[in-house]
């Protein structure tokens, strides 16, 4: 595929890609450095389960231009941990984000999700209307994140679980 692409201009944290489909405005909120995210025992227990649940695995860990944090695990995927699939979208452009950002490295990854709770994996690789799609997504996250204000508070299913709940809807 042929894509004409400033990635250096595009390239943003992984979670934010996650943020953008979970809700607008808390991937603003994330981005202007209001990280409650760190009080969630759902994120804890997400980030226990991650490093718990496969510790038999041989993986590598790596840090990359300080915004993407990726395993790759024996066979060369790279593979996310998720605590729950109630997310599933937002953690599947996750994992293509990190596909991508890796291709635009000149490295060709697969990728697989695993929900250690459910005992489910997903396998996932990049394909050239994901590719177009996740152009566009990276535009729009710009799109969002230069707004001078949060995008307004709209209630969703998953409100009273986000870590910005009482930010949100308190008096
Ligand atoms: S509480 Fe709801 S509206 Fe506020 S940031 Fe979280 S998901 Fe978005």
């Amino acid at each position: 595929m042929n894509i004409e692409l400033n990635f250096d201009e595009l390239k943003t944290n992984g979670i934010k890609v996650n943020y953008y489909f979970i809700c607008k405005r808390k991937l603003w909120l994330f981005d202007r450095g209001i990280q409650l995210e760190g009080s969630s025992e759902k994120v804890s227990l997400g980030k226990l389960l991650h490093d718990t649940a496969y510790s038999r695995d041989t993986k590598k860990e790596v840090l990359i231009d300080n915004l993407i944090s990726i395993d790759i695990i024996s066979g060369g995927s790279v593979r996310e941990v998720k605590y729950s699939r109630k997310m599933e979208e937002a953690d599947r452009w996750q994992l293509y984000y990190y596909l991508f950002f890796l291709e635009q490295l000149g490295i060709r990854k697969k990728g697989v999700i695993n929900y250690p709770r459910q005992r489910k994996r997903e396998f996932i690789e990049l394909t050239d209307a994901i590719r177009s799609r996740l152009i566009e997504i990276l535009k729009e996250i710009k799109k969002v994140l230069s707004l001078p204000e949060p995008p307004p508070a709209k209630k969703l299913p998953y409100c009273t679980k986000c870590a910005y709940y009482t930010f949100c809807f308190s008096d």
